[in-house]
């Protein structure tokens, strides 16, 4: 092929869409490749997006200018806010949403672009000329050249699926496993190793005894990710319910414990330690007898409407024993299994030869996105992508990479969980992984990241609108509640509780109030979107708590900002442990922050380091 592309992006899963559209919006032209293009944007286990910290990815994306929350919007089937009772740092949407249509409206968001180039077909071999990657080879023998790579294969990678005795080399159930790619990768010098996830069996919608079963209900507003404010899609509302497993379930699944692939001795990967097996979690917590099981609709249309997910019953078991132990599950008892789950295993690239910004530490304008570095889930693989997407385009323009930080955003918790720390099993974002999470909420993404996106040229200027009036929306709400004092007794009565001369803004501090009960009581305009009455209410309510972190991160940003030469010669320092040097040598921080937070450098070589830098400098 003569053209040369300034970008191309190996995979059309959630990290390389995301990757190609910024790529494409900031005015680059990209060559997508997948495996099948009719599968790009496809999402391969539940089709859900959000939950704590995941959602929040998921928002903060949006905010700087990615797709992944407008996709949601528009095919979400069934949508709650979780944690409602919770702190405000802990609330997320989480939206279930039509498989099918997910993956079609991916699709035809990328083909708006004209920047961008699909390709069907298997990579076989990335192309260098000493440390510059020069392009990518076809199983067909097609060469196609380009100015960067990046790289986002998901599971392909030497993917087997394990399902009891059965072996399948497959990328992910139906499509074609990419093994030369593995190879080289390998020749390039990229540390591989193995990890694993799995799926759980789907069973027909008409074989279950909904009577059996509590019905989840769905926020009948239908909110939405997007800061964008779309208006609710008009797809139909599916319910989703949940039943629980049984002492029978847990006899048949202990009784079949060898027959589990898991337990084979053939697979070497770790799993996911937050999204453990249903024979995992019984070998682990034999007393545990009764685990939820989520019943979630796949989709609204074809084959697939007929679909339902049990999420909490993922396997490795045999098929015979998927069909026993489902139908263990009261309300179950009849369930058909029209697909069975199964466990897979796949090559992934070690994070620690990976920078914070996503390059390859060994070749500059190689960038790693999604699952192919260790992570798991559609949001993880997004932020990447589009992080990367960002970062391939400011380094062939000569800029400065984008490094958000940890009190910036879950973005910066994720990139420098990776970069400084590694994965053992696959890392999933999770709000315990946020030292600052206060600082870093569902409803304040914007706030945080927004002006960032428009200065790196992805936040149009619609977004940059819409963003502009919620500030000021913002800014009114918090006036008025910090002006207005309650004059009538009914409201002293039932708002404040009694006489009072407090200001509304001094009464929600109260623990227990809600900003919501001053809608209800008509003291606020009920047109505030929730997310707006979130972000005033965390701000007042939270004023001490939230200048003490910030005051906090301000007293430990100065590390944050020593930038480390690339290249740095540890060692060199004989003053510091050799595991230090070591440590610090393999991961190559970029700040003195990052190398403090390097697992078994010791505190009194920082400050030695931190002495030899000033110096230097
Ligand atoms: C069975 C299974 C169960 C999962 N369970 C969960 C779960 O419970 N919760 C959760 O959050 N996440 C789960 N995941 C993970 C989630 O699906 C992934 O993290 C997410 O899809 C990763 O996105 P990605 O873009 O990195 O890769 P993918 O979505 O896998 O996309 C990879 C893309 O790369 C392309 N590709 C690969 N190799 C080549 C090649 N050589 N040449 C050309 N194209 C290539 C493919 O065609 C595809 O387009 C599961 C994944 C699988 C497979």
């Amino acid at each position: 092929m003569s053209q040369v592309y300034d970008v191309i992006v190996i995979g059309g899963g959630h990290a390389g869409c995301d990757a190609a559209h910024a790529v494409a919006k900031l005015g680059m032209t990209v060559l997508v490749a997948a495996v099948r293009t009719d599968r790009i944007g496809w999402m391969p286990c539940n089709p859900s997006i959000g939950g704590p910290a995941k959602g929040h990815l998921t928002r903060e994306i949006d905010a700087l200018g990615g797709i992944q929350a407008v996709v949601t919007d528009k095919t979400s089937i069934h949508v709650r806010w979780l944690n409602t009772r919770k702190g405000p740092a802990v609330q997320a949407l989480r939206a279930q949403c039509d498989k099918v249509l997910f993956a079609s409206t991916y699709q035809a968001l990328l083909a708006q672009e004209q920047n961008i180039t699909v390709q069907e077909g298997i990579i076989t071999d990335i192309l260098s000329d000493g440390d510059t990657i020069t392009g990518v080879r076809f199983e067909d023998g097609e060469v196609y050249k380009s100015r960067a790579v990046i790289l986002a294969t998901g599971t392909f990678l030497g993917g087997v699926i394990f399902r009891g005795e059965e072996r399948i080399e497959c990328g992910r159930e139906g499509e074609a496993p990419a093994k030369k790619l593995s190879e080289s990768l390998s020749k390039l010098g990229l540390p591989l190793a193995r990890l694993k996830t799995g799926t759980v069996p789907r069973i027909h919608r008409d074989s279950i005894d909904y009577g059996s079963l509590e019905l989840q209900p769905a926020d009948p507003e239908h909110p939405g990710f997007s800061f964008l404010n779309l208006p609710p899609n008009d797809l139909p509302r599916l319910p989703c319910y949940i039943g629980h497993t049984t002492q029978a379930t847990h006899d048949i699944i202990m009784a079949n414990l060898d027959r589990a692939a898991l337990y084979s001795g053939d697979i070497s990967g770790e799993g996911p330690r937050y999204c453990p097996s249903i024979e995992d979690k019984y070998r682990k917590f034999p007393d545990k007898i009764s685990h939820p099981v989520f019943l979630e609709p796949e989709s609204t249309i074809g084959p697939l409407a007929d679909e339902i997910y049990l999420q909490g019953l993922s396997t490795s078991l045999p098929s015979d024993v998927q069909d026993e132990y489902v139908r263990s599950v009261p309300g179950l008892e009849n369930a058909r299994i029209i697909r069975y789950g199964y466990a897979i295993e796949y090559d992934y690239v070690d994070p620690l030869s990976v920078t914070v910004y996503g390059a390859s530490k060994g070749y500059p304008n190689l960038y790693l996105a999604g699952q192919i570095l260790g992570t798991t889930g559609y949001e993880e693989a997004a932020g990447l992508g589009l992080l990367c997407g960002i970062n391939v385009v400011r380094y062939l323009r000569g800029e400065e990479p984008l490094v958000l930080s940890r009190d910036q955003a879950y973005l910066g918790v994720m990139t420098d969980d990776l970069a400084t720390k590694g994965v053992s099993d696959p890392y999933r974002m999770l709000t315990g992984r946020a030292e600052w999470r206060l600082l870093l909420r569902f409803d304040d993404a914007d706030r945080r990241l927004t002006n960032i996106g428009r200065d790196v040229g992805l936040v149009d200027d619609d977004r940059w609108g819409i963003y502009q009036q919620r500030e000021k929306r913002i800014r009114d709400l918090k006036e008025l509640l910090e002006s207005t004092r309650a004059r009538s007794e009914d409201v002293q009565e039932t708002v404040l509780g009694g006489p009072s001369t407090r200001t509304l803004a001094e009464w929600l501090k109260i623990p227990g109030r809600r900003i919501s009960e001053l809608v209800d009581k008509g003291l606020i305009d009920s047109d505030y979107r929730k997310d707006t009455l979130m972000t005033v209410e965390s701000e007042i309510k939270y004023d001490g708590y939230l200048k003490r972190q910030q005051s906090e991160v301000k007293r430990l940003s100065r590390a944050e900002h020593v930038r480390i030469p690339d290249g740095f010669q540890y060692g060199d320092i004989d003053s510091i442990s050799l595991e230090s040097r070591e440590k610090l040598t393999r991961v190559q921080p970029r700040t003195l922050g990052q190398a403090a937070r390097v697992s078994g450098v010791k505190p009194s070589d920082i400050a030695v380091l931190d002495i030899l830098l000033s110096r230097a400098k």
